[in-house]
């Protein structure tokens, strides 16, 4: 699939433009660039230790339609890097540049890393949400094309599995997006992102007949161990329904109750 993006600050005439006057030039100067101050910078040498400063991938839904997510996502005190539409051919908006900061995440944790807006990309899907019990699906056309955004992005910045996540997966006490209706099975599939082997999930299935399911302590522990912001106080309390029921929206979302069942733990298990 070919990425088509649209960028709203730079339209492609002007990019166009500016290419041809100055392409002749930066050919000739290649290694040598004057900024705005007229200071020379020599670009020549390249260190080799280095990599890229995006390490997290963090996917929403926008809960609005295309044109108020377009005007809440470029006026207001919340942005992301990229949108898309919910058309039967989605668009897809870059509305602030990868290398530069954008206002998705919040108060938000992954792996202990707090200040996720920092790090990561953030991806806005139009699509309702949902009231707790009825959410509205992603159409086909728009996973098509996220995938191909996710594939383009996660290669250019090495993105690792386990840095994909939800929005409710690194802020579980505020936030459901992108909700138990978003793919994550479908995205595994094609190569993205974190998932489980399912014979391994039986295995640990059939353990849990024989014997009870772990305590509380150590399902927060395996919890923690996989990225998650988790109470350590082995007790079974809201904040730590909470973050169960963000895991089980990610990887079983046919039921989100936040409570410990055997299929639940036995995913967190298997997951490493
Ligand atoms: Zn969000």
């Amino acid at each position: 699939m070919k990425l088509k993006i649209r960028l709203l600050a730079n339209p492609l005439w002007r990019l166009a433009a500016q290419v041809s006057t100055i392409g002749l030039l930066a050919l000739l100067t290649a290694c040598t660039s004057y900024g705005p101050t007229g200071l020379k910078v020599d670009r020549s040498y390249q260190a080799k230790s280095q990599n890229s400063r995006v390490e997290f991938i963090v996917l929403h839904y926008t809960s609005t339609g295309n044109h108020a997510s377009l005007q809440i996502l470029t006026e207001q005190n919340v942005s992301s890097h990229y949108l898309i539409t919910d058309e039967s051919r989605p668009e897809i908006y870059q509305l602030v540049d990868e290398s530069r900061r954008a206002w998705h995440a919040g108060v938000s944790q992954w792996f202990g890393r707090t200040d996720m807006n920092a790090g990561s990309i953030g991806i806005e899907i139009v699509n309702p949400g949902g009231n707790g019990k009825n959410w509205s699906p992603y159409s086909p056309a728009q996973i098509k094309t996220l995938i191909a955004l996710l594939h383009d992005i996660i290669k250019r910045h090495q993105i690792k599995p386990y840095n994909i996540v939800g929005h409710s997966d690194i802020a579980p006490q505020r936030k459901v997006d992108p909700g138990p209706r978003f793919p994550w099975k479908q995205l595994a599939d094609a190569g993205i992102g974190r998932w489980y082997d399912q014979t391994a999930v039986d295995g640990f299935i059939q353990q849990f007949q024989q014997t009870s399911l772990p305590d509380i302590l150590t399902i927060q522990t395996d919890l923690e161990r996989l990225g998650y912001a988790t109470p350590k106080n082995g007790r079974l309390d809201k904040p730590t329904r909470n973050v169960i029921a963000a895991f089980q929206m990610h990887y079983r979302p046919s039921r989100y109750d936040g409570l410990p069942d055997a299929e639940t733990i036995a995913i967190l298990k298997a997951l490493k």
